[in-house]
C-alpha cells in the first residue's frame, strides 16, 4: 500500500541529518562597437565571452571603452549630494550619511563589482544606494547630461554577468528601496519597492494566506527589479506563469531622469487603452529604464501543499510521461514539476553528508513535484499527488518515491534541488551553465549530445543537468579541470545551433546580459534586432544605461557620444 510505504520511507528521512538550504549568496555603429571589439580580440571560439577586460591594459581598454565621461570627483560629490538630498524627510530612522547612500571603499566595493558566477568583474569606483524613486531620477537625470555609463544592481545573483560593470560604469543599487508598499487581499496583489527581495515578498504573501507568482533558489537575495529585469521563471512558473501576466503595473525610470507610472498600485486585471509599455521593461536588464516599484498579483495559497521526490530508472520518456500524468491527474494543484539527473544527484550524495538524500539507490533521473492541496480535497483517503503516486508506482514498481510528511521534510526537498547551482559552482575549475528551453522530445537527448561532443573531443568533463522540466527548461551544466574557454570553443556555437535546430532557445530565463549578446545576434531575425536597437535608442539615447549589455544602439543612428 502506497500510504505505509511512504510512512515508512519518510521515517528514514528522518534519521538523516537534514541539509540547511543553500539559500543565501555573497553577498559608435555596429561593426565597431566596443562590444565588438571586445569580443573579437578576447574570445576563444565564435561564442567566446570577454572577462576582466580591466586587467587587459589601460590603453587597450580606452580604445575598447564606450566614449563616456570619465567619473570626477566633482561628480561624486554631487551624485552622493543628490541621492542624499531625495532621502525621505523627516528620515525613518538617523538621517542618511554619504557613507549610507553610497559605497567608495574597493573593498567595499569588491562585491557589487563581481557577479555570482565569479566569471565577470567589473571596476566601478561609486556604488550609489538611493532608497527613493526621486533619488534614481536625479541621479539618472545627471549621469545623462553628464554621459556617465550606469549599471542597474538588484541582488547580483544574475548568471549572464548583466549586474555588473564592464569598464567603471556607475553602479546603481536598488537595495535600499525595500518596502512593501501595500498587500490588497481583495483584489489579492502586492505592490514593492523595486529593492524588496523575492524571499520576503513571498513570506508577506504567505503570512496572509497568498502565493506569490514567482520562486527561485536565490529568493533570499535576489530582489523584485531584477526578477522583472530579468524576467525570471523558476519553479512555479508551471503554476502561474510569466511575468508578463502576473505584473499588473510598475513604475520605472527613463536614462533621462522621466519617471514613468505604468500602472504601479493598480488594482484592475484588464487595460486596453493602448501600448502596455510595462511589457518593455520586463526583461530588459536595466538597459531601457530602471524598475522601481511593480505591483503583482498573487493568488490565494492551497490549503496545504504535499512536495515528493521520485527516483526513475528511466529512460527519459519516463519523466516526459510521469510529466503528462501530472499534469492531467493534479491539473491546478500542480505547483511545481522539477528534473534532476542521476550526475546531479550524485554531486549531491558525494558532498559532505551526502545531503540526507533520502531515496536509496542511484535512478537515472530524479522528479520533484510540488503539489497544493484544496478544502474538497482534504477529506479524502489519498490526496491528488498520492492518488497520482500511487497510480504511477502500480506502474512501474522500480520507482522509488519518498513523500514529505511536514513543511521541514519539504523543505529538506527543496534543499536537495537548490544547492545544485552552488555545489556546482565548486565542483571544478571550469564550469559552463547553459540555460535552455528545448521541447520535450529533445530535451535530455541535448545532454546526452553534449556528452557524446565532449567524448569526441578528448575532453575530461562532467555534466550534471537539473530542470524548470514542465517548462522545457534544462539548466545543463558542465565542469571539467580544462580551461573554461576551450570548453566552450568546443561546445558553442555548436550547442546554440543544435537548441535553434529543435526549436528552443538559448536562454530560457537567465537572459541576455554580456554572456549570451552574440547568440542574440545569430537567434533573432534582422529586422526584429534592428526594432530592439530602435526602442533602446529611443528611451536611452546616449546609450548611458548598462552599456555593453544585450544590443548596442548603434544602428538605430544612437552613436555613443
Ligand atoms: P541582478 O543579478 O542584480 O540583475 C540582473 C539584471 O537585471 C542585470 O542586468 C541588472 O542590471 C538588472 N537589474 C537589476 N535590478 C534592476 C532594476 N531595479 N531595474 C532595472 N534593471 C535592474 N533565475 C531564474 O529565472 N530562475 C531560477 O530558477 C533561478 N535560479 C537561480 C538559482 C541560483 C542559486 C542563482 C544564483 C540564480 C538563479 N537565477 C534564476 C538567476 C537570478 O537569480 C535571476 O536572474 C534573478 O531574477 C536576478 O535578480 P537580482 O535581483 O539578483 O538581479
Amino acid at each position: 500500500m502506497l500510504t505505509q510505504f511512504l510512512l515508512h520511507r519518510v521515517r528514514s528521512v528522518l534519521d538523516k541529518p537534514t541539509l540547511g538550504p543553500v539559500r543565501t549568496f555573497g553577498g559608435g555603429n555596429r561593426s565597431t562597437s566596443p562590444v565588438d571589439v571586445l569580443r573579437t580580440t578576447l574570445t576563444f571560439g565564435q561564442f567566446g565571452l570577454f572577462r576582466r577586460p580591466h586587467n587587459t591594459g589601460t590603453k587597450f581598454i580606452r580604445e575598447l571603452q564606450g566614449n563616456y565621461a570619465k567619473l570626477t570627483e566633482k561628480d561624486i560629490a554631487t551624485l552622493v549630494e543628490l541621492a542624499r538630498s531625495a532621502e525621505p524627510q523627516p528620515p525613518p530612522t538617523t538621517p542618511a550619511t554619504a557613507a549610507t547612500v553610497s559605497i567608495t571603499s574597493p573593498d567595499q566595493l569588491r562585491s557589487y563589482n563581481t557577479d555570482w558566477t565569479g566569471e565577470f568583474h567589473g571596476n566601478a569606483s561609486l556604488c550609489l544606494r538611493p532608497s527613493t524613486v526621486a533619488g534614481v531620477a536625479s541621479i539618472l537625470a545627471y549621469c545623462h547630461e553628464r554621459n556617465l555609463a550606469v549599471t542597474p544592481q538588484g541582488g547580483n545573483t544574475g548568471l549572464v554577468g548583466g549586474s555588473v560593470p564592464v569598464f567603471d560604469e556607475i553602479i546603481l543599487s536598488l537595495s535600499r528601496m525595500n518596502r512593501i508598499l501595500e498587500f490588497d487581499e481583495e483584489h489579492s496583489t502586492i505592490t514593492v519597492e523595486a529593492g524588496v527581495t523575492l524571499g520576503r515578498a513571498e513570506q508577506h504573501c504567505r503570512e496572509r494566506g497568498f502565493c506569490f507568482p514567482l520562486d527561485l533558489g536565490a529568493k533570499d537575495s535576489c530582489q523584485i527589479g531584477g526578477n522583472l529585469s530579468t524576467n525570471a521563471g523558476g519553479s512555479r512558473y508551471v503554476r502561474y506563469g510569466s511575468l508578463h501576466g502576473t505584473v499588473l503595473g510598475l513604475e520605472a525610470v527613463l536614462a533621462d531622469g522621466t519617471i514613468l507610472d505604468l500602472g504601479v498600485g493598480r488594482k484592475v486585471r484588464k487595460d486596453n487603452t493602448g501600448y502596455d509599455l510595462k511589457h518593455l521593461f520586463i526583461g530588459a536588464e536595466g538597459t531601457l529604464g530602471i524598475i522601481t516599484k511593480a505591483t503583482l498579483s498573487c493568488s490565494p495559497a492551497p490549503t496545504g501543499t504535499q512536495v515528493a521526490l521520485a527516483g526513475l530508472p528511466g529512460p527519459f520518456e519516463q519523466v516526459r510521461w510521469w510529466l503528462r500524468e501530472a499534469r492531467r491527474s493534479l491539473n491546478a494543484h500542480l505547483c511545481a514539476f522539477e528534473f534532476m539527473d542521476n550526475d546531479a544527484m550524485t554531486l549531491l550524495r558525494a558532498h559532505g553528508d551526502g545531503f540526507g538524500v533520502p531515496l536509496q539507490g542511484s535512478h537515472a533521473f530524479y522528479v520533484l513535484i510540488e503539489c497544493g492541496t484544496a478544502a474538497d480535497t482534504e477529506h479524502r483517503a489519498l490526496s491528488p499527488l498520492e492518488t497520482y503516486l500511487d497510480a504511477m508506482t502500480r506502474a512501474d514498481p522500480r520507482v522509488d518515491v519518498i513523500i514529505a510528511q511536514d513543511l521541514s521534510q519539504s523543505a529538506h526537498l527543496w534543499g536537495l534541488r537548490e544547492s545544485l547551482p552552488e555545489l556546482v559552482r565548486r565542483s571544478g575549475p571550469s564550469i559552463l551553465k547553459y540555460d535552455l528551453s528545448l521541447p520535450l522530445p529533445s530535451f535530455y537527448g541535448t545532454v546526452e549530445a553534449v556528452r557524446e561532443r565532449l567524448r569526441q573531443h578528448k575532453l575530461d568533463a562532467r555534466t550534471f543537468s537539473w530542470g524548470h522540466v514542465a517548462d522545457g527548461n534544462l539548466h545543463l551544466n558542465v565542469s571539467s579541470e580544462h580551461p573554461r574557454d576551450m570548453l566552450r570553443s568546443t561546445l558553442e556555437p555548436w550547442l546554440y545551433d543544435v537548441v535553434q535546430q529543435h526549436g528552443g532557445s538559448g536562454s530560457a530565463e537567465h537572459g541576455i546580459g554580456v554572456l549570451k549578446t552574440r547568440l542574440l545576434e545569430r537567434g533573432k531575425r534582422p529586422e526584429v534586432l534592428q526594432l530592439m536597437r530602435r526602442f533602446k535608442a529611443l528611451l536611452d539615447p546616449k546609450g548611458i544605461l548598462n552599456p555593453y549589455k544585450m544590443v548596442d544602439a548603434g544602428d538605430a543612428g544612437c552613436r555613443r557620444p
